[in-house]
């Protein structure tokens, strides 16, 4: 159901770009806002008080006395006490006066990279879009800017879908579903209920697009009233688009070789057939739709390519901050591998990554506070060489390698022991690799 705004007390919780796009939209359907934050600052005070709305900080009492909560991503769902109001996310809430379709992205992995393909297929298909979500701008702050006949292209997170009721994606895309963020959803199981939210409110004119491969993906066909249209690396399907060697095929024909996409890896094909899947649906063509994947560069810190010095190529993976994403990375590169790994632990397993490092890399260069639990899993396997930071990484990766050899920064860990963000880390790489000489 559709809740009542106008004149109705409504607490927003957690203040950062999406809570602040909800109380925005709120206060335009008159509603009486108060915000909470378990952090709350001078500044999102300021700004508050600007909009006539008072800040709390969050506390079980405070998110009593309301009608109606709307949660942003980061407010967990169990943080909400029983018997308060009933609850919405800031997705939901959007969905209320967002125009036009919507195309919903989620996944474990391949998200933003996917998301942002799709606003590039279709800007270059002279189809309108605009493109937000988890990669940007929120859906509450793109409502503006919408229009009846103009695309939203939306990533999601499982946060953002645990809390929605009537949002509608025309096209809802399921990518794969890995156990990750089992700390917030607990057991896989909720982790894959809180992404089929996006496939359980569409209606018979909608469409799914789902992994073949993945067994929860494709077991989620059953939970969608849309048509289906799937995506496989390794079987035809009756409709959608599939891997066959070294081409990608279709239902509807041929699209294009797997030579012709500029974007590293075979997790990147997947991508690129799950994108193609939803901008046929949204009107573009094979052609249109190949020659769009040709041009696509990728996204920043995913694999990307930064510069080669002296016949060494170094590339910025600064993304990969888990074991799992670095495996990705290094399947992606033939061999010659110089990977920096290492920074804040997330309580890794590093011996899976023996084998395939003793197949591709060279050496690996160890920083951050993971540099010693790292060395334990891999010693024996390649060359470790401890750097301490990125900048001795760098350096010693400069020195050693080889023309034809790739410096990769692929740390399978999380940033936060050296850098304020997977964005700080990759920047800071590249810095230092722009800054090289001869
Ligand atoms: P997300 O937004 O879901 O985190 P990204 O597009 O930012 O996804 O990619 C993050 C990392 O996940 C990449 O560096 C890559 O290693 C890995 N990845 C990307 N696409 C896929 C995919 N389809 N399947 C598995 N792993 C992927």
């Amino acid at each position: 159901m559709r809740y009542e705004l106008a004149g109705k007390r409504v607490l927003v919780a957690g203040m950062a770009k999406s809570g602040f796009a909800a109380v925005d939209v709120l206060l335009k359907h008159g509603a009486k806002v108060r915000a909470m934050d378990s952090k709350p600052d001078e500044s999102m005070r300021a700004r508050l008080a600007e909009r006539g709305v008072e800040l709390e900080a969050q506390s079980p009492e405070a998110f009593l006395g309301a009608d109606l909560i709307v949660l942003s991503p980061g407010v967990p769902v169990e943080a909400v006490p029983q018997g308060a109001a009933p609850v919405i996310g800031e997705v939901e809430l959007a969905g209320y006066d967002l125009q036009g379709p919507v195309i919903g992205i989620t996944g474990s992995n391949g998200k933003t990279t996917t998301t942002a393909l799709i606003g590039h297929i279709l800007d270059n298909s002279g189809i309108a879009c605009q493109v937000g979500g988890n990669i940007g701008t929120a859906p509450a702050a793109m409502i503006g800017a919408s229009r009846p006949d103009q695309w939203n292209v939306l990533e999601l997170s499982s946060f953002q879908l645990e809390t929605i009721h009537e949002f509608r994606a025309k096209v809802g895309l399921v990518l794969n579903v890995t156990q990750n963020h089992l700390d917030r959803h607990r057991t896989i199981e909720n982790y894959a209920n809180a992404k089929a939210r996006l496939l359980e409110t569409q209606d018979e004119s909608c469409f799914a697009v789902l992994n073949r491969d993945n067994s929860i993906t494709a077991s989620m066909a059953g939970r969608t009233r849309g048509q289906v249209v799937w995506f496989s690396m390794k079987t035809p399907v009756e409709r959608g688009f599939w891997r066959h060697g070294d081409e990608i095929r279709s239902d509807s024909g041929p699209l294009m070789s797997i030579g012709e996409i500029r974007l590293r890896g075979l997790h990147n094909v997947e991508n690129v057939m799950a994108a193609a899947a939803a901008c046929q649906i949204a009107g573009a063509t094979h052609e249109q739709i190949r020659a769009a994947v040709m041009t696509f560069q990728g996204v920043e810190h995913r694999i990307e390519f930064v510069r080669t010095l002296t016949g060494v190529d170094y590339y910025n993976d600064s993304k990969a901050t888990s074991v799992d994403a670095a495996l990705k990375a290094i399947d992606a590169f033939p061999g010659g591998l110089w990977i920096i790994l290492g920074g804040k632990d997330k309580g890794s397993d590093y011996t899976v990554m023996r084998e395939p490092l003793r197949a591709k890399a060279k050496a690996a260069l160890l920083i951050g506070a993971a540099a010693p639990k790292i060395e334990k899993h891999l010693a024996g396997a390649i060359e470790l060489v401890q750097c301490g930071d990125i900048a001795r990484a760098v350096e010693v990766g400069h020195r050693r390698a080889a023309a034809g050899d790739t410096v990769l920064l692929a740390p399978a860990c999380a940033s936060f022991d050296q850098f304020r963000s997977f964005e700080h880390r990759g920047e800071t790489f590249k810095e230092l690799v722009r800054g090289l000489k001869e």
